[in-house]
């Protein structure tokens, strides 16, 4: 601890949301809350000298309410993907995507939360998130899209806790993610989630991709096309390429993100079409 936060001074475990906040609000930037704790193997915290632990303010549910799925921010990745049910569209998505997330110990370490607030490139859940249009709640009382949380990144919540995604599964058809890394386990060069709704009027797609630029996004020409059915492999990668600049590193070149994307993309589409129609 003394490496990955070598000002530590205090570490809380408030017992509610309302001391978990009011500790935030008078710590200021120098407190961070504290989930699964894994980002910290990735991102040093120099300037941090109190952390705020959500293990103790009970958002550790999975509940079915009516037509909506509640996630509290606390649930780990493990006990999630042992939570979802086989039998709607809305979760197989989530298993799926679950499944492809780090390694089983780090399932066990990484919260539903935790994976959204600290999101980057490689971030998995949020890409089937954004494609299944959920929301997140803010300190159990504020609702915000994970679509606009993603578009103006995580600064934007400073001082906030997230408290639970939510999502409807209503008229939710078929969904499919699917990430492509150097191997099974490893961060994703490139990854997308494709999701099938249908409300008896007329069937629409959402896209997200993740892997190509800071933060998993949206990409509604894509969707337009798709729905249309007016676009092949080919045509997409160069359509997304003209909608994002990729960055590069050791793992992949821009130029080949792009077309994993693609490729992604219209894998997606199909599986979750034909999930959508059987
Ligand atoms: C070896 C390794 C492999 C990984 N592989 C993958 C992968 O395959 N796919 C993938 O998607 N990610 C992967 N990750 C990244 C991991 O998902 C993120 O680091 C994630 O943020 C960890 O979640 P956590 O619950 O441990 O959060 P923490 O590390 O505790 O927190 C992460 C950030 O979010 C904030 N935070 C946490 N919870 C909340 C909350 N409820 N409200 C407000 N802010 C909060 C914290 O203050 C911190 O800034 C990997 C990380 C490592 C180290």
């Amino acid at each position: 601890m003394s490496q990955i936060l070598p000002s530590l001074e205090r570490y809380h475990r408030p017992a509610s949301l309302d001391e978990a906040l009011r500790i935030l609000h008078e710590g200021g930037a120098s407190v961070m809350v504290l989930a699964g704790g894994v980002s910290l193997g990735m991102v040093p915290r120099r300037a941090v000298r109190g952390v705020v632990s959500i293990e103790r303010l009970g958002l550790d549910a999975v509940e079915r309410e009516g037509g909506t799925l509640r996630i509290g921010a606390g649930v780990t990745l493990g006990h999630l993907e042992r939570m979802l049910a086989g039998d709607s569209p809305v979760e197989r998505l989530l298993m799926v995507t679950v499944r492809r997330t780090a390694t089983t110990p780090l399932r066990n370490l990484i919260t539903a939360g935790g994976v959204i607030a600290g999101v980057g490139p490689w971030s998995d859940l949020p890409v089937a998130l954004l494609a299944l249009g959920a929301d997140i709640v803010l300190n159990g009382t504020t609702v915000i899209s994970i679509e606009r949380f993603l578009a103006d990144g995580p600064r934007s919540i400073a001082g906030a806790i997230i408290s639970e995604i939510r999502m409807s599964v209503d008229g939710v058809k078929g969904g499919a993610f699917i990430k492509l890394g150097r191997n099974e386990t490893d961060l994703a060069m490139a990854s997308a989630s494709v999701v099938v709704f249908d409300d008896g009027v007329q069937p629409r797609v959402r896209v997200a991709i993740g892997g190509l630029v800071s933060r998993p996004l949206r990409i509604e020409a894509v969707e337009e096309s798709l729905t249309r059915g007016v676009i092949d492999r080919g045509a997409l990668s160069e359509l997304l390429g003209s909608l994002v600049t990729p960055r590069h590193d050791p793992r992949a070149e821009a130029v080949y993100r792009l077309d994993l994307a693609g490729t992604c993309v219209m894998d997606c589409f199909e599986t979750a079409t034909r999930e959508a129609s059987a």
